[in-house]
């Protein structure tokens, strides 16, 4: 995902790290020796010889060890009038001995449970944590292969937005997206919703006949005149990774395995925009190897996606806010494409694992980045992610525990876990590491980790142990990946990423100061980011009108420039000339990265009335995770 949040979290941690590294290992070392050793063959759902090692999840009521879910068959009736879905989830399953199966479920409405032996089974619902939800508990037998859990949504299922039609781009039928990332999917499919356990799925929607519903799978390319239409993922996913969109929308192709779904108005310019996918595509598989889930479409949502993008196997979702109009934001494209490695293939088995999938996807976007356009281009992104990982450590806390790479998130959101640590800390540790090694012999090790471990999720200490095994045992030299991983803030070996372009930008600014002429200039949209954020917040009214008159950053179609001198304006002041466009800017778009810092600016600028008035309108049009960070951030 491409999200990133920024804000301060409320505890320290204080673990005794070796103690639990040493637990974690003696734990594995037993499940591996108990995996050898199946309890009873006669068991008629004991069938895998293959059963996979779970990690400890936190955040999943699920106990996989002894009974887990393989295959998905999802049956839904989606409804706009309501604002429901109905309909059945069926599950293949395996059970070691076990008596029950449990499921995460969250403010979801429950009807009745059968079994391919038993027509109503007596399930139970426990008692709702305001985070993890409910455990549903399913009574099985020896000889139960498949169980089938009756529900419906509610309002309160958090991972739907269903928007009225003048909320999308279009105005003309309403829409309806899913976001499952981190914990969400179990508020439309009961699930076991750990990423650390992977199911296939099949799945019938039946929509409205004049609408197209997508999902994380194999998809339609046109509307029928039944409503009707099937899924398929065979490769076997986490539930994070299972996602729907129903909506006036249109597929356009760009390559062989590449296409746009977009709202009829947003296609053609979304087409133009990603026309160098199929090329991002054939650049990630020189890196990094074959991919291998066939097809890789995006589709273009409306501006309430709370992220900038998410990893959606075969079907990345984005913000339309990407749409720029030159290609210059398509970073973000290249960044959900590396997940279809990094985080898709090879899973965070915890969410406390979430830098593996993060810090390697940031890794691999940049190095795609760089086939494509060069380095220039691509240190300039690594100098802007650099940037904000400064300003998170700022946040945060030099010494907080939220820092290090592993987190520690029991009785937390997982959600918290999402800043820029995992993201661009995770991508300055495998900087490290290349630069140790060596680019050839680090890009070898990163193709056989994918390799290796595919369709399978990895936790941090299992990481640890590859890495020693594959790499870090060729150097003579000592390297301390703990002051990484277990310890806070930026590392003294880190590399600092430097970009010539922006050594030009600085320069500029320094005479815009001295002369205050804002002179034309041939820039890029990242050089105009670097100029916008080394303006100091004291600039008088004065400068700021020169350079809105001769850049016009007010009105910008740019988002990125748009939402950093929206930013710029409120902390020099200069918002009073501006509020109707940052105003206009925040009712519109939903995407989470630039609310966060809008509103924050306000609060801390003394206008948090003014915050509140716009949050109060724009709320409806946000997605629960935006509504989450804000509503927090507002005390609301
Ligand atoms: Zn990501």
């Amino acid at each position: 995902m491409s999200c990133k949040t920024k804000s301060k979290f409320a505890c320290e941690f204080n673990f005794d790290l070796l103690s639990i590294s040493l637990m974690t290992l003696i734990l594995l070392i037993v499940i591996i020796s108990c995996d050898n050793n199946p309890k009873s063959m006669n068991n008629k759902n004991l069938i895998s010889p293959e059963k996979p090692l779970f990690a400890d999840d936190t955040h999943s009521y699920s106990d996989p060890d002894k009974a887990y879910t393989t295959h998905l068959d999802l049956k839904l009736k989606v409804d706009f009038e309501s604002k429901t879905l109905n309909g059945t989830a069926t599950y293949d399953i395996r059970a070691f001995d076990a008596d029950v199966i449990v499921f995460d479920t969250k403010m979801l409405n429950i009807t009745k449970v059968t079994s391919n032996i038993d027509k109503d089974i007596a399930y139970t619902i426990g008692s709702e944590d305001p985070i993890l939800g409910s455990p549903l508990t399913i009574p099985i037998n020896p000889e139960t292969t498949e169980v089938t859990i009756h529900y419906s949504t509610t309002p309160e299922s958090a991972a739907l937005l269903w928007l009225d039609p003048e909320q999308t781009t279009d105005k003309r039928l309403p829409f309806l997206f899913t976001q499952g990332q981190a914990i969400l999917t179990r508020t439309w499919i009961p699930c076991q919703d750990s990423p650390g356990i992977r199911i296939t799925y099949d799945a019938t929607l039946e929509i409205p006949d004049n609408m197209l519903a997508v999902m994380s799978a194999s998809n339609p390319t046109e509307r029928n005149e039944t409503g009707i239409y099937t899924y398929k993922m065979e490769q076997p996913i986490p539930p994070y990774l299972i996602a729907m969109a129903v909506g006036d929308l249109e597929f356009g192709k760009i390559g062989d395995r590449t296409g746009v779904y977009a709202e009829p108005s947003m296609l053609d310019k979304s087409l133009f925009e990603f026309g160098d996918m199929e090329k991002m595509l054939i650049a990630a598989e020189k890196l990094y190897g074959p991919y291998l889930w066939e097809k890789y479409d995006v589709i273009v949502l409306p501006a309430s996606f709370p992220f900038g993008g998410m990893e959606n196997p075969r079907l990345t979702f984005a913000t339309p806010t990407i749409i720029a109009g030159d290609k210059s934001l398509t970073a973000l494209i290249a960044h959900e494409l590396a997940h279809s490695w990094s985080g898709n293939l090879v899973t965070n088995a915890t969410w406390d694992d979430f830098w593996l999938n993060e810090g390697f996807t940031v890794y691999f976007e940049r190095r795609i980045m760089e086939a494509l356009y060069g380095s220039d281009y691509s240190n300039m992104l690594a100098l802007l992610g650099y940037q904000d990982l400064e300003h998170t450590v700022e946040d945060i806390g030099h010494k907080h525990g939220d820092t290090h790479l592993r987190l520690r998130l029991e009785g937390r959101d997982p959600d918290d876990g999402m800043t820029d640590i995992a993201y661009e800390k995770g991508a300055l540790f495998l900087i490290m590491l290349e630069n140790h090694f060596g680019r050839e012999r680090f890009d070898q090790f990163v193709k056989d980790y994918f390799d290796k471990n595919k369709f399978q999720s990895m936790t941090t200490d299992a990481f640890i142990d590859y890495l020693n095994t594959n790499l870090l045992n060729e150097s003579d030299e000592k390297i301390d990946i703990r002051a990484w991983i277990d310890a806070p803030g930026i590392p003294d070996d880190s590399f600092r990423p430097k970009s010539n372009k922006f050594t030009h930008v600085e320069t500029a600014v320094a005479k815009f100061l001295n002369t205050q002429i804002a002179p034309e200039y041939d820039w890029s949209t990242h050089e105009w980011l670097h100029f916008i954020r080394q303006l100091s917040d004291e600039l008088p009214e004065s400068s700021m009108s020169i350079l809105d008159k001769a850049y016009n950053f007010s009105v910008s179609g740019n988002s990125e420039i748009a939402a950093a001198w929206y930013e710029k304006s409120i902390n020099t002041g200069y918002d009073s000339v501006n509020i109707k466009n940052i105003q206009e800017f925040l009712l519109r778009v939903g995407r989470r990265k630039f609310l966060t810092p809008l509103y924050k600016a306000l609060i801390e600028n003394d206008q948090k009335n003014i915050a509140l008035a716009i949050y109060k309108k724009a709320r409806p049009n946000y997605h629960a995770v935006s509504r989450q960070t804000l509503d927090t951030l507002l005390d609301l």
